[in-house]
């Protein structure tokens, strides 16, 4: 098989479905390979949280934007790249909104994740997808990459980030949210018989994002080609024209005049390249994100001589493992509730709990560098957090009691704070001294030696009916718990080195002509920061966005 295109995108995440969508309307032809049986990758498992700042439903302010993300960024990222991104990114949703169905709303409350640096805002730069009908996709819904069961309320409801957030800090009309929830679930049945599906018809999150978006290709019949890997590219005279895949076990070429759009993920499923570049221990096994993101995309590039940057970071964040699952389970809030602490081997602390998950994990390996008792962690907690509280996989006891099977695996349990360090293998005097400490800063609402609960970001996720500190509780009833923690990634942020029109550069810093990458196929433009929810979906359909505006360029 030989086709030829105007532009050929690899991958069918949201960086990839934005950059067809829009090479489409530039007037080019255009068609993406997934080397999957199902498109929409890790974007479609996400929360699907974009950051945009200077969005419309926000007054924001350019100037501090800049100051911010330079501020995050620590001078690792050209400051072209971060202006292209703060000057596009709020126009890409404009065009996102009108080209497609889906329809996108700030959240209002959802801090920045540095409230300490210049410019962050207290919330409203991060944007949550309404739900989007699946039923508008017909046959293609049953080849959505599905939801992980945990972003689904009982395994089966959709909710938007707003609402998990309503749910989790228990704000006013939580209750009568999650009724109404459960109820347009039952009463939507015999949509639900007519598809065939178990879980919710309304999608929400990155399967919103990805349906939207798909939906925008389909009804321009923008073709895309499931099973489709690429395997190199092709480069005659001194510029990229094309791809080389395997489809179903068949080599095929696609041609592609103006150039083709690197949107293939990270290398995160890749042990081989994670041992090269990643700090260890490290494992693939411990990641959230589905099987496929090999690198393949980044190592046919560095065939033809592009240069590479931040290898050495991953979109890091805390995770579970549960049996059965296909991922692991990320731990991106419950952090931040009163009255759980994570510890070393020692028993100590070693960061604010309620830190970012890249932070958080980023912590656990500079204690594990000093101590190589870090990596895994321990999260550790009461009956009474148990009771209140969801933590990862367990929702609270009260509506879901231990599941005994899970015992010794998912979670550890003892009477005493002694016999649970004997079970997890941490040292008890250091446990017991550290719970003590934690335990008069509850009292005081002042954690001495990290500041829980000390900024606003912090207590976005906390119980406010907890005084003094809405992020501190005392860890003083038993039955004791722990969880192991495994230093786990969403994905990794180092990747291919491109300017700010996504094109890919070369060891000289020059573009590679018809070559371009977005995603985590490419280095992060916020280096090796995570400013705020979305600072990975926001600039992967950002990017997107202006590669295609640059492909459709006259010569
Ligand atoms: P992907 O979305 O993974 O797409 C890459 C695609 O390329 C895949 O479909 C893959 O199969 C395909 N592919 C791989 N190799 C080949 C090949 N050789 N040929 C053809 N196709 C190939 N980020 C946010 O910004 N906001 C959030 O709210 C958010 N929430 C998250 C929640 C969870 C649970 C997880 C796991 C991640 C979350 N992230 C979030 C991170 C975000 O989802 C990823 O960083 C983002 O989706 C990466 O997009 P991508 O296009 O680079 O990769």
């Amino acid at each position: 098989m030989k086709q030829e295109f105007d532009v050929v995108v690899v991958g069918s995440g949201a960086g990839a479905m934005m950059a067809a969508l829009r090479a489409h309307d530039e007037g080019l032809s255009v068609a993406l390979i997934e080397k999957s049986d199902r498109y929409g990758g890790t974007s479609a498992v996400s929360g699907g949280g974009i950051w945009i700042p200077l969005n419309k439903q926000i007054k924001d302010d350019r100037e501090a934007v800049l100051a911010y993300v330079r501020a995050a960024a620590q001078g690792q990222v050209a400051d072209a790249r971060l202006v292209a991104y703060v000057d596009t990114a709020h126009e890409m949703v404009e065009y996102l909104q009108q080209a497609t169905r889906l329809r996108y709303a700030a959240c209002h409350r959802y801090p920045d994740y540095y409230p300490q640096l210049v410019g962050a805002r207290e919330g409203g730069r991060t944007m949550d997808p309404e739900v989007f009908d699946g039923g508008l996709l017909g046959e293609e819904l049953a080849r959505l990459r599905e939801p992980s069961g945990s972003t689904l309320l009982m395994g089966k409801v959709s909710m938007t980030a707003r609402d998990a957030h309503r749910m989790l800090a228990k704000e006013k009309g939580w209750k009568l949210l999650f009724a109404k929830l459960m109820l347009r679930f039952a009463l939507d049945f015999r949509a639900r018989k007519k598809l065939g599906r178990r879980t919710d018809r309304r999608l929400a999150l990155g399967n919103a994002l990805v349906a939207g978006l798909r939906h925008g290709l389909l009804t321009r019949q923008v073709p895309l080609y499931l099973e489709t890997a690429l395997e190199s590219l092709l480069f005659e005279g001194g510029r990229v024209c094309g791809v080389v895949a395997a489809h179903k076990g068949e080599r095929i070429e696609l041609r592609a005049r103006r150039g083709v759009v690197l949107a293939a993920g990270g290398f995160e499923r890749n042990q081989a390249l994670r041992d090269q570049y990643l700090p260890a221990p490290n494992q693939a096994a411990w990641g959230v994100t589905p099987p496929n993101n090999t690198g393949d995309a980044l190592l046919a590039a560095q065939a033809l001589g592009a240069a590479t940057d931040l290898m050495q970071w991953a979109w890091w964040a805390p995770t579970i493992h549960v049996p059965k699952q296909a991922a692991q389970t990320g731990l991106f809030a419950e952090r931040s509730l009163p009255g759980c602490i994570a510890v070393d081997g020692d028993g100590r602390r070693f960061v604010n709990e309620a830190k970012p998950y890249l932070e958080f994990v980023t912590a656990m390996y500079a204690r594990h560098r000093e101590n190589g008792k870090c990596v895994p962690a321990w999260l550790v907690f009461d009956a009474d957090f148990r009771h209140k509280y969801p933590m990862g996989p367990l929702m609270p006891g009260q509506v879901a009691p231990d599941r005994k099977s899970w015992q010794g695996v998912v979670y550890w349990k003892a009477d005493t704070l002694e016999g649970l360090a004997k079970e997890i293998g941490v040292n008890a005097a250091g446990l017991a001294a550290t719970v003590a400490r934690v335990n008069e800063d509850a009292a005081s609402g002042t954690d001495r030696d990290y500041g829980k609960g000390g900024n606003v970001f912090d207590r976005y996720y906390s119980d406010a009916s907890v005084k003094p500190n809405p992020c501190l509780a005392p860890i003083a009833k038993g039955p004791f718990y722990a969880m192991r923690l495994d230093a786990g990634d969403i994905g990794t942020k180092g990747g291919l080195s491109t300017n700010e029109d996504a094109q890919v550069l070369d060891e000289r810093g020059a573009p590679i002509a018809g070559l371009y990458a977005i995603g985590n196929t490419s280095a992060s433009v916020m280096g090796p920061s995570y400013p705020g929810a979305g600072s990975t979906l926001g600039p992967a359909l950002t990017f997107g966005y202006r590669a295609a505006r640059h492909l459709a360029r006259p010569a």
